[in-house]
């Protein structure tokens, strides 16, 4: 590639185009719905077994009464009340027994006489004539002579009868449109005895991916390769929003095989969606393709909010096209606030109501002007209400969507939310209700199996990654009642023990082995000690360190290890074990500090350091609850600590 080749491709790669004009997320919205039907498609009828999930066109009236006749609820005996009344233990009844006994399914035939009363099995139908039932449990048979029973209660009319339409009665809607059928709805179209129903035919949206990067899920991942969960993800929310979704699947960043694929989407469906390549660079093609497609064209291109500036909405022959911002939470964070509308009333749904709740955030949230931002929390319930933590993974991570409670805004014009500001939380997905413990602070793959053991017995837990400072704090804060640490004390070369304050208590938890990585075959390192290592690579220039973030509890001991030298690649500061031996893995350094667990994971070598200790700081006013107790008792049970041993750390005594 020649010199001026290079500088035009870094300028396109740069993204010099600017968005012409971008608008508020309201103005978006209303130009987008300007432009297209929002009404409920057309009906189709459908036989019950296939009207699980869809939505009711029509309200359902029933025609027929439930129960259809006057009903026994019990076994026993059908009678008149008045015959009963004065029945005692002082003064009997008896009532002769007519020659019949009214099974379910057989419609009785002897009419009632005044003295007499017939067997009747529950779900029976009430003869002519009886307006009671009594139990047979308070009634004696009387054998010898005339078969007749004696009872000592009197009954009320009415005692133990369902009367015909008492649980749905003929000509009462039943159902009204825009019910998803469920389990429930499908058991009273069944007992009115409709064996179809007449739904909304379910919009068809086309889903696709597009990105060079792209490989389908259940394909061996190449390098610089990034799975296509996007599309996955959009698939099922559009099921969810009631629409049917046609999977496409990726695209490479190749205009004339988009154009293609977008024209087939778009004569295949009701709206195509389309994520990936919305930005106004060079490779995003997104927005050019749609451009050619047809009147009106594109309605928005940008948009002030975070996630998802880039969103471009577009109507060409009456159908929608939406191409959402790659990064899979504005994907989907854009999907449900501009597309997942759209669906829902094509498909005959009534608007989603948004759940709020108010939380505090206990930590101040930086934000930039000019763009609406919408920040992803975890709920946990704290002292004096609801605290909701920002996720902080950011746009680019799938897991800040997926395992969010909900988001609050911070206003374009505000540069950060303070500390400890209270916020109104709208809630996604179903919340679960508050788990049983609340565990913040360093995670480790052993943390999963105590977890487990947790939930073996019958208890669930919320953990959140925030790092052990993190954990502290929430600690020293009542936020949680768990925060599992590993932080050494410069000054004593001891870990977490100098954590310990009045109201909380260290519980220990294992020693996890921190040593160097590298590839296997690395003669500078195979077969040697660390410190025999050390030395060569200090003395090799050629040799690429991968450091990690200050605060971190293994940046303390590669810093005592180097005793002051810079090896390159000191200031590549990743903030987690993975990160490093990705890294390394991968080509990108030679060798760095994790844990040997982490070592193993990647398949590279190891030399072992020292032993960092993973304890659990419990704060005291929660240690007695039930679930704390279970989870320190998970912590000492003999098959947890097998199983943490397998992954390649020592529980401690
Ligand atoms: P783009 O919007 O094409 O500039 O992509 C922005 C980011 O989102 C890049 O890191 C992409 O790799 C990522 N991305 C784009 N499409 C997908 C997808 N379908 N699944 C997962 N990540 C994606
Ligand atoms: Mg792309």
């Amino acid at each position: 590639m020649g010199n001026s080749d290079l500088i035009m491709r870094v300028h396109a790669a740069a993204r010099q185009e600017q968005f012409l004009e971008v608008v508020s997320a309201e103005e978006a919205r209303a130009r987008f719905e300007r432009h297209i039907d929002l009404s409920p498609l057309s009906a189709e009828t459908v036989v019950l077994a296939d009207a699980h999930t869809r939505v009711l066109a029509q309200d359902v009236v029933a025609e027929v009464d439930a129960p259809p006749f006057d009903r026994s609820n019990v076994d026993g005996f059908a009678v008149r009340a008045a015959d009963t009344w004065g029945a005692s233990d002082a003064s009997p009844k008896m009532l002769t027994l007519n020659n019949e006994v009214v099974a379910c399914g057989h419609a009785p035939v002897i009419a009632l006489a005044s003295g007499t009363c017939t067997a009747i099995a529950t779900g029976g139908v009430i003869p002519r004539g009886a307006d009671a039932v009594l139990m047979i449990e308070q009634t004696e048979l009387i054998e010898d002579g005339e078969p007749r029973i004696e009872l000592r209660r009197a009954a009320n009319p009415g005692q133990f009868i369902s009367y015909a339409g008492s649980d749905i009665a003929r000509g009462e809607t039943l159902l009204r449109h825009g019910t998803r059928v469920g389990a429930r709805e499908i058991g009273m179209l069944a007992a009115c005895g409709l064996d179809r129903v007449e739904v909304v035919s379910r919009p068809k949206v086309a889903v696709l991916s597009t990105g060079d990067e792209l490989i389908e899920p259940g394909a061996p991942l190449k390098p610089a390769g990034v799975y296509d969960s996007n599309g996955a993800i959009i698939a099922a929310a559009v099921a969810e929003a009631g629409g049917e979704p046609l999977m496409f699947g990726a695209y490479p960043d190749d205009a004339s095989i988009l154009e293609k694929a977008v024209r087939k989407a778009l004569d295949a469906s009701d709206m195509v969606v389309l994520s990936g390549g919305t930005s106004k660079g060079a490779g995003d093609l997104s927005h050019r393709i749609v451009l050619q497609l047809g009147k009106p064209g594109i309605l928005v291109h940008g948009v002030a909010l975070k996630p998802g500036k880039p969103l471009c909405l577009a109507v060409v022959g009456g159908k929608p096209i939406a191409v959402l911002p790659g990064f899979p939470t504005s994907a989907i964070f854009t999907f449900h606030a501009f597309v997942a509308p759209v669906i829902r009333a094509r498909a005959g749904l009534p608007p989603e109501a948004a759940d709020t709740i108010h939380a505090r955030v206990p930590l101040r949230v930086a934000s930039e002007l000019g763009r609406k931002e919408f920040v992803l929390v975890s709920l946990v319930e704290g002292e004096d209400g609801m605290i909701a933590f920002p996720t902080g993974k950011g746009s680019g991570a799938v897991t800040s969507f997926s395992q969010a409670d909900g988001f609050f805004a911070i206003d374009a014009l505000a540069s950060a939310l303070d500390a400890e500001s209270q916020v109104e939380v709208t809630l996604i997905g179903n919340v679960a209700q508050a788990p049983d413990v609340v565990i913040m602070g360093s995670h480790d793959i052993a943390l999963d199996i105590v977890v487990g053991g947790l939930a073996d017995r019958g208890y669930s837990a919320r953990t959140l990654a925030v790092g052990s400072l993190g954990g502290v704090a929430a600690a020293n804060r009542g936020e949680c009642d768990i925060a599992p640490v590993h932080l050494i004390d410069p000054a004593s070369g001891q870990y977490n023990k100098h954590l310990v304050v009045p109201g909380l208590s260290l519980v220990p938890g294992w020693r996890r082995m921190q040593g160097v990585l590298f590839r296997l075959g690395d003669v500078r390192f195979e077969g040697r000690s660390a410190q025999e290592a050390l030395k060569i690579i200090l003395a090799d220039s050629s040799a690429l360190m991968v450091n990690r973030n200050a605060g971190a509890g293994t940046r303390v001991l590669i810093d005592k290890l180097l005793d002051g030298a810079r090896p390159t690649g000191y200031a590549n500061q990743p903030k987690s074990h993975n990160a490093v031996a990705a890294a390394i893995a991968q080509g990108r350094a030679d060798w760095g500090l994790a844990i040997a667990p982490v070592a193993k994971l990647y398949g590279l070598g190891f030399l072992p350091v020292s032993p960092e200790h993973y304890d659990f700081l419990v704060v005291d006013k929660r240690r007695e609850r039930p679930a704390v107790r279970a989870f320190l008792a998970a912590l000492q049970d003999e098959k947890t600590r097998e199983r943490i041993r397998a992954l390649g750390m020592e529980p401690s005594a």
